[in-house]
């Protein structure tokens, strides 16, 4: 699915940053960082967390094949290839700290705040932009409060969300050839210079995704909710996701399918 060095020229070296699923190492090469997708899972602002053995190389494997499919069509991500099943070269990027959502049905968290019906669709989609503060629970902004708090500038953040617009049609149309409805998905962004690029990672903990024949999620609300083997459910859907370009398949073994679990919300 990806394209990976024979022999890796890049070597990991101190730490960098923790978070709650990925690990960022600095590298020997100046202006690439390494990321490591962990195992670890959690959910409701860590108040549910696991290890699932193979987490991280499923999220890593999707990550790396979504963003090697936006390059190709124009959209400039940190990606740089893949070190093994879990290890990304990236490039260093000066983060901005948002948490920009693009959700083409009404699910999560509007579902709770606002009187719309889940499933309900929301043409145009709508785009909802969180500050990224673990401590504040990362409350929703505005484009003033974004512009008030030096965050982005009004032209980045035009940039920003044209470019997640941008990211949404391309993924949506990529997801639904496979009989995935892309519900809802999270984006991070930074800067490279002036050039604003995709970072942090596009995968199953990062998106909600609906399976358009029996409506099954597909996604980390299988974890989120108890609704079944969320190890299989992600083997699956890795699989399903990555094999819809030619001779991108994962070569791992695909678990046997489990009894479908319906959404229950
Ligand atoms: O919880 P909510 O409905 O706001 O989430 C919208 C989408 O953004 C979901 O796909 C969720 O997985 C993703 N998300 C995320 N990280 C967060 C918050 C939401 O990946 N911190």
């Amino acid at each position: 699915m990806y394209e990976r060095r024979e022999r890796p020229t890049v070597k990991q070296k101190k730490l960098l940053y923790t978070g709650k699923a990925k690990s960022v190492y600095h590298s020997d090469e100046k202006g690439t960082l390494i990321v490591e997708f962990r195992d670890d899972i959690t959910a409701f602002d860590g108040g549910k967390k696991d290890t699932l053995k193979n987490k991280g190389s499923y999220n890593a494997g999707v990550s790396a094949f979504f963003f090697s499919y936006l390059e190709k069509n124009g959209v400039k991500t940190h990606f740089l290839e893949m070190l093994d099943e879990k290890t990304m070269a990236v490039r260093e990027l000066s983060m901005i700290p948002l948490e920009v959502i693009v959700r083409n049905l009404a699910a999560g968290s509007i579902v709770r705040n606002y009187p719309f019906k889940e499933g309900m669709p929301l043409k145009p989609p709508v785009i909802v932009i969180d500050y990224k503060d673990d401590s504040r629970h990362d409350p929703m902004l505005n484009d003033d409060l974004i512009v008030a708090l030096k965050l982005a500038t009004p032209a980045e953040l035009r940039k920003i969300k044209a470019i997640s617009l941008k990211i949404n049609t391309l993924l949506s149309g990529l997801l639904a050839k496979q009989g995935i409805t892309l519900v809802d998905f999270k984006m991070e962004f930074g800067r490279q210079g002036k050039t604003i690029c995709l970072g942090d990672e596009i995968s199953m903990d990062s998106m909600r995704l609906w399976d358009k024949k029996t409506g099954e999620s597909l996604d980390k609300d299988v974890y989120r909710f108890n609704k079944g083997d969320v190890m299989a459910t992600y083997n699956r859907v890795a699989a399903r996701i990555t094999k819809t370009s030619k001779g991108s398949g994962q070569k791992k073994k695909v678990a046997p399918q489990k009894k479908s679990a319906t959404r229950t919300r």
